[in-house]
């Protein structure tokens, strides 16, 4: 992460907020310290933390409500500190949308680690979408928004219409298309030439990928067409 990761540390006991803020400062984090649920909860929801360390039993707003009324409004990362090695607690607080709990006492290199799985798990997420789309045959792959060809990671140089031919051959891989339904498709019903043009342009299309990167893309399939595949 480029900046600072802001965590909320929500713990009415001081001497448990004060150690752990000084831990957390010390590995880079910012910190906050609340004691008390209900300011607590109303901090979560105007300031930026990236992350909630939240003890179960509090003045104000217990934990818990927390937890669940958080969840109905933001899915920031949420770690809870149970007081006792309480099953009944640690089930309720996954229930209630919390990403992870630990169990006080706990050695700090514990809560470190979990606190960089729940960081990390959120990033995941928030990263999925939107997920480009690709096309993609052996080692070559296209992607259409872009308007780009890739084999091996080198990009090819395309023209348009050798472009649209290597993109309708794509979406059709391991079919065989005729040469007039290429000519169609890629150059329209209007095209008044012969379909002599498709076989020239498979053959532009075949030195830029096939020759050049030694690898059999577009194959022949004699008195049909072509098929490009795996
Ligand atoms: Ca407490």
């Amino acid at each position: 992460m480029d900046r600072t990761v802001r965590i909320f540390i929500v713990e009415d006991e001081p001497r448990i907020a004060r150690f752990l803020q000084i831990e957390l400062d010390h590995e880079g984090f910012e910190t906050a310290i609340e004691g008390n649920g209900t300011r607590a909860f109303e901090r979560i929801m105007q300031e930026p933390y990236d992350l909630v360390l939240l003890d179960v039993m509090l003045p104000g707003m217990d934990g818990m409500t927390i937890c669940k009324r958080v969840r109905e409004i933001t899915d920031i990362p949420i770690i809870m500190l149970t007081a006792k090695d309480d099953l009944e607690d640690k089930v309720a607080g996954l229930d209630l949308g919390a990403d992870d709990y630990i169990t006080k006492p706990f050695a700090m290199e514990e809560l470190l680690a979990r606190i960089r799985n729940a960081l990390r798990k959120r990033t995941a997420v928030q990263c999925k979408a939107p997920i480009e789309e690709c096309l993609r045959v052996k080692d070559l792959v296209m992607y259409p928004r872009r308007y780009e060809v890739e084999v091996g990671g080198e990009s090819v140089h395309l023209t348009k219409k050798e472009y649209s031919l290597l993109e309708y051959l794509l979406r059709n891989k391991r079919t065989v298309l005729t040469r007039d339904q290429i000519l169609q498709e890629v150059w329209g019903y209007d095209y008044s030439g012969d379909t002599n043009v498709v076989d020239v342009y498979i053959r532009y299309l075949r030195a830029k990928l096939d020759d050049h990167f030694h690898e059999k893309f577009i194959y022949t399939v004699r008195g049909v067409g072509y098929a490009i595949k795996e």
